[in-house]
């Protein structure tokens, strides 16, 4: 077996060690005679991994009771959607950062529904930044801010977050639970799980109970937030599977140390990579230095083709999914909580020995 390195954006590289336990336990599930997948989601297995996956997030984040902890589907883009749509009744209106291409996302769907008000844009900035937390001023009757806390494309990341009046809603779907937050100044909080907490077809969403149970009657019953607090996330069938691997891999965040650990291991991995860029002349970051991500660093070389030779020969050395975003080129290496470390050593021997090469 030869295991890469995956620099991918999203689905992402997940802990071996939690690959390992799904193999060791797929085809009978704690001798139930079956896999977890084929498992009622109202049977005593299936209720025991719903609850620890719970359990884990809320003991990561120091949840109190006043959160509810949701699985729900429909990836991050269908909460751009769930948010106005349950939060702002009739005539209400919200603010939201344009920090880039997730955060101008959300604010088109929610344009759909209410009256947005863009209170900072640094979607067009070269180099891409998060604004300061106190460019933020709210406007008059406005429900929620809305963030995005790490632009998986530009590679940028809140640092310190907005000191506001009014709930902040974040989309951190590729940095939850990588470090840790003041949940008290979030309303609501909604990550894809495909970056930093399982595969792809989960959504956790963290939510205050008072804020869900505002909701008007006229929002379907399926995609009210309250519905999914009443029923413990089983209203419908969610979707089983992931939580499970949602459940192994918060379980590994916690044995590894909890988020504070995670933190530690985040920001040293990043600073590594960020330390050759700062030493080069030939690589280039493209996030100003106040905003770098610790999850994706993004940077350029001198010209697209020595950017597309560099990608193709990390690839044959085991370093894969290098390549930007097609919206904006360059480099990208992804590097979420399950990134190992010696993936990190290994692409900033293979960033300094292309250099030598090619600078
Ligand atoms: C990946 C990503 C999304 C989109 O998630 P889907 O699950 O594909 O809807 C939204 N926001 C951010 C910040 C992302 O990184």
């Amino acid at each position: 077996m030869a295991r890469v390195f995956n620099f991918n954006p999203g689905p992402a590289t997940l802990p071996l060690e939690v690959l390992e336990e799904v193999r060791s336990e797929l085809l009978d599930y704690h001798g139930s005679g079956m896999s977890i997948m084929e498992a009622s989601h109202r049977g005593k297995e299936y209720a025991a991994v719903h609850e620890e996956a719970c359990a884990n997030i809320r003991r990561l984040l120091g949840l109190s009771d006043d959160y509810a902890v949701l699985f729900m589907t429909g990836g991050a883009s269908a909460q751009f959607a769930l948010v106005p749509m349950n939060l702002l009744g009739e005539g209400g209106s919200a603010d939201y950062v344009n920090s880039g291409a997730w955060a101008s996302k959300a604010i088109k769907e929610a344009r759909l529904q209410a009256k947005i008000n863009v209170v900072a844009d640094t979607s067009g900035e070269k180099p891409a930044r998060m604004p300061a937390p106190d460019e933020i001023k709210i406007s008059d009757g406005a429900v929620y801010l809305h963030i995005t806390s790490n632009e998986t494309i530009a590679g940028t990341q809140w640092k310190e977050f907005p000191e506001v009046d009014v709930p902040i809603v974040a989309d951190m779907s590729s940095d939850m639970l990588s470090r840790p937050i003041d949940v008290e100044r979030f309303g609501l909080i909604y990550a894809g799980a495909q970056k930093n907490l399982g595969p792809a077809g989960v959504t956790v969403v963290i939510i205050r109970r008072d804020l869900a149970a505002r909701v008007s009657e006229k929002v379907p019953i399926i995609m009210r937030y309250s519905t999914h607090v009443e029923k413990d996330s089983l209203y419908n069938t969610p979707p089983c599977f992931n939580i499970y691997v949602v459940m192994l891999v918060t379980r590994w965040v916690l044995a590894l140390g909890g988020l504070e650990a995670m933190a530690e291991r985040n920001r040293a991995k990043a600073a590594k990579i960020y330390g050759v860029l700062d030493e080069s002349d030939y690589y280039r970051g493209t996030a100003d230095a106040g905003s770098r991500s610790d999850m994706n660093v993004t940077f350029r070389l001198p010209d697209e083709e020595q950017e597309a030779r560099f990608v193709a020969e990390a690839a044959t050395q085991g370093l894969k999914g290098l390549k930007g975003h097609r919206s904006v080129g360059g480099i990208r290496a992804s590097i979420y909580n399950a990134f190992p470390p010696e993936g990190v050593d290994a692409l900033v021997e293979f960033m300094r020995v292309f250099e030598r090469r090619n600078g």
